[in-house]
């Protein structure tokens, strides 16, 4: 094993900008020292975290760049650019012996996607021969400062750290990062913190905390464009979900104290599949006791948001047969430290200070809170999350794979057969639309050049998708006797939103395959 250099200096000014141990984690009580890579603070004179300090993207970018540049266990692509101009990166990050067979495993990723492609007796081999990528999105929420700092002190760590934990993550797992996916918000937020916010005293100060728009377009509803798919960044996200098929996708957020891994309440989308359910609840409950076994106190699941609605951005993982999941740390929007009352904040019901089998280390009333203690939180837990994988990749892929046996399968024990679109509707504007809708979303859609019913678009659910084809073009039915509100939109049925005609078919009766072609 490989000795590990470390930086006092930087493990020291952690402990300074925290403001109290039960918020340190053990893992942070040490950093490590590279020779060859510059750490956050050789880069930018102070370390991720300290007060009064955030990062534009140009910096952010610069210093993946040099990172990429020196190291052979980090590449960096341009997935995009978005509406203002500005770059959407993803850092690659493995062992250098995983990097040099990435399109190998990019090729097996796809063909687990899509178990059409395989032989059933193929699938041990591929799982045994496939690293699984995951994917962390950071800052999507441009107000929600917090991640696209933690992140350069990750991948930081991920690149040069020894620690058996870093290692494991290293050789097991390909570690997909979006560091800023809102890089246009990102600028004007920033902006913001130096000119108004980095002057206040207490948080609530009745002061506006952030620019009115940060995109171009949209502003907190950025993530809730996946199903009209209609924003640079959301076709980002895609893009590399599509390209490099992440098994989990892990959205890094802020609103509640002080570290919250997504489960939710329930009622969970009926065409979320089962298996994908049951990884929500196991993936968090690790993360939970993990950072628990840190030290760290007020980490909850379960009670926030609920599962219903289809269309957050990294729900195109849950939506392909991977795992889609998020984190809310506790941010102070920007990076001075305040007294936070928790007194009276309530989630499903119950205060958040309390004691639940889901939190089970409650936090104090009142926490002194800085912009290092958040870091420590969502970086505990994404290094949690990242072990999980590094451990668990096999059945991670298996389920992966299964997950697509069961839509392909679905029809035949008992689901829908098919859906039909006719070209020539009221307004063929918005069926073309629709069908194009669709195909975003990777669903195949086959088209009837010729016979008695030619003309229509036909979608048969024997394919990999089936099952969101079924969420986006049947009726929704939120249970009337839910015990949780609905946390977004309960409805969104494509055709009746688009005024279009969708014709379901149960089973194959009455549906002909004259004239169809792939
Ligand atoms: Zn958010």
């Amino acid at each position: 094993m490989q000795a590990q250099n470390l930086d006092q200096v930087y493990a020291d000014l952690i402990k300074e900008h925290t403001t109290d141990d039960r918020f340190l984690p053990r893992s942070l009580r040490t950093f490590p020292a590279s020779e060859n890579l510059l750490s956050p603070m050789e880069r930018f004179g102070t370390i991720i975290g300290a007060p009064g300090v955030m990062h534009h993207t140009a910096d952010i970018y610069s210093y993946y760049q040099l990172l990429a540049d020196k190291s052979n266990r980090m590449q960096m692509v341009t997935i995009t650019t978005t509406e203002e101009g500005r770059p959407i990166h993803l850092l690659i990050i493995s062992s250098a012996e995983n990097l040099n067979r990435l399109d190998e495993y990019k090729n097996n990723l796809s063909l687990l996607a899509d178990p059409r492609k395989l032989d059933e007796k193929d699938v041990d081999d591929l799982v045994a021969n496939t690293k699984p990528t995951y994917y962390l999105n950071g800052g999507l929420h441009s107000t929600e400062m917090g991640s696209p700092e933690m992140l350069m002190e990750l991948v930081f760590r991920l690149l040069v750290e020894e620690s058996t934990e870093m290692r494991n993550i290293r050789n097991n797992v390909i570690t997909l990062i979006n560091p800023v996916s809102e890089p246009d918000g990102r600028d004007k937020q920033v902006d913001w913190y130096y000119r108004y916010s980095k002057q206040k005293k207490e948080i609530d100060d009745g002061m506006r905390g952030s620019p009115p728009y940060w995109g171009k377009y949209v502003f907190h509803d950025n993530n809730r464009d996946g199903l009209q798919v209609s924003q640079a960044l959301t076709n980002a996200i895609f893009d590399v979900y599509y390209e490099y098929h992440p098994i989990a996708m892990l959205d890094l957020h802020e609103s509640v104290p002080l570290l919250y891994i997504s489960t939710g309440t329930g009622p969970y989308n009926t065409y979320v599949d089962p298996v994908t359910i049951g990884e929500w609840q196991v993936m968090a409950n690790h993360d939970l006791t993990q950072a628990t076994a840190e030290g760290l106190p007020g980490v909850f699941t379960w009670a926030f948001y609920n599962g219903w609605w289809p269309g957050y951005a990294i729900w195109v993982a849950n939506n392909h047969n991977g795992i889609g999941r998020f984190y809310e740390t506790f941010g102070n929007g920007g990076a001075n430290t305040f007294m936070r009352d928790l007194s009276n904040s309530r989630y499903a019901g119950d205060f958040v200070h309390s004691r639940q089998w889901y939190r089970p280390l409650p936090p104090t009333e009142k926490v002194l809170w800085s912009a290092r203690n958040n870091i420590n939180y969502m970086e505990t837990g994404v290094v949690a999350s990242l072990s999980y994988a590094a451990n668990n990749g096999s059945q991670l892929l298996d389920n992966f794979y299964r997950k697509g046996i069961n839509n392909i399968e679905k029809w035949n024990r008992g689901g829908n057969f098919a859906y039909v679109i006719n070209k020539d509707q009221r307004d063929p504007n918005m069926t073309a639309y629709l069908v194009n809708q669709l195909r975003r979303q990777a669903i195949d859609v086959h088209y009837r050049a010729d016979g008695e019913n030619k003309g229509e678009y036909v979608v048969i659910l024997d394919q990999p998708y089936s099952s969101l084809a079924d969420a986006l073009l049947s009726k929704q039915k939120y249970p009337k006797d839910a015990k949780h509100n609905p946390y977004d939109d309960i409805a969104w049925t494509y055709g009746l939103m688009y005024g279009v005609d969708v014709k379901m078919y149960p089973d194959s009766t009455g549906f002909s395959m004259d004239g169809l072609s792939w």
